[in-house]
């Protein structure tokens, strides 16, 4: 049996690059010979114990590469071209893939919460040489000539996101937009709030060098939380609050502040993940009658997904190579992994290959 290395995951704060059966493809889905993936703040969750996955699981979810093997049903691809894969795969066919609620996808049945993320999670992922693809049908996305692995591995999960958190705020032509938080996917929520037509885009954190990236992807002004009050200078930016909050920390704080800086019937588009108990102060949500919209979206996948991100690549509306700041093979994925997680060194993203 042919063998592939893996980082798998073995419990709390245990993972390791190992020998594993490289696997057969069933049908309907496809093996892809992985040649870029980077690491995930979800990654870092799973390995801390925050989020719990299965022990002797392949940890990773954002990968391109080449197909390799196509199970049987595959149409319409062959073996030798690159792909871009969404860290959400949906089937496609369920109930949920048909309303629309891809990252909710029930496998065939009906819906299933944040069922449609599958690498890394309940299934194996993305940090190996080979990966299976499940339903492939509907997640093999053809990368374009021309485009490079770099160009276009940050699109399967972050600016998937990042960029999701400006299209379900409802962006409008002119609108203000603030953007709470400047780390990868807070970046490109930037990004999206630009791509969607708005006028004045406010980038807040508390890094600077996080800052400066801020406005190279699309902040027009920076806020400094270390400095002063985020609230009443965002209000003063703004004219009063703004149309649009992005929240992308998933923290009680920003949260509270996202809130406290719309406008009467403004949106605050949610793309943080709480863990414990989020509250919502009643006067800085009018009590609950404001006409605010709290929203919230998993990323979206699937292959149209990743070919509309492709598009605004390939006609140079969106670069995110500014974000890929280190680079490590697999066998140094735990060094990349201590860089990531203690947030040394000005990192934001760290490409992986296999
Ligand atoms: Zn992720
Ligand atoms: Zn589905």
């Amino acid at each position: 049996m042919k063998t592939m290395r893996a980082h798998v995951f073995h419990g709390v704060g245990r993972t390791s690059i190992e020998q594993v059966p490289i696997p057969e493809p069933k049908p309907g889905e496809a093996l892809v010979r992985v040649t870029l993936t980077t690491i995930c703040g979800t990654d870092l969750h799973i390995v801390r114990g925050e989020y719990p996955v299965k022990p002797g699981l392949v940890i990773g979810h954002e990968p391109v590469g080449i197909i390799a093997k196509l199970g049987a049903g595959v149409t319409g691809y062959k073996i030798g071209e690159r792909v871009l894969i969404g860290a959400i795969t949906p089937c496609g066919q369920c109930r949920a893939c048909l309303s629309g609620h891809l990252s909710q996808c029930g496998h065939g049945e009906g819906y299933e919460a944040l069922g449609g993320w599958r690498f890394g999670n309940t299934i194996n992922g993305a940090q190996a040489e080979y990966l299976i693809v499940p339903a492939a049908q509907a997640n093999l996305a053809k990368i374009p000539d021309g485009l490079t692995d770099e160009q276009v591995v940050l699109l399967a999960d972050i600016a998937s996101t990042g960029i999701s958190g400006a299209e379900s705020g409802g962006i409008r032509i002119g609108d203000t937009v603030a953007v709470f938080a400047q780390g990868p996917i807070g970046l490109c929520a930037t990004a999206g709030a630009k791509l969607m037509g708005a006028a004045l885009v406010i980038g807040i954190d508390r890094n600077p060098t996080r800052l400066e990236t801020a406005r190279r992807m699309g902040a027009d002004v920076v806020v400094d939380a270390r400095e002063g009050d985020v609230v009443a200078e965002v209000r003063r930016l703004s004219g009063g609050g703004v149309d649009v909050a992005i929240e992308a920390l998933g923290e009680q704080t920003t949260f509270e502040t996202a809130l406290r800086v719309l406008r009467p019937g403004g949106t605050l588009s949610s793309l943080g993940v709480y863990s414990g108990k989020l509250q919502i102060p009643y006067e800085a949500f009018a009590a609950g009658i404001g006409d605010h919209r709290i929203v919230t979206t998993l990323c979206p996948g699937g292959k149209e997904r990743m070919r509309r991100l492709m598009e605004l690549v390939k006609h140079s509306r969106l670069d995110l190579t500014p974000l890929l700041t280190h680079h490590v093979s697999l066998e140094d994925i735990v060094e990349g992994y201590r860089i990531f997680g203690e947030q040394r060194d000005g990192v934001l993203k760290v490409a992986v290959k296999p």
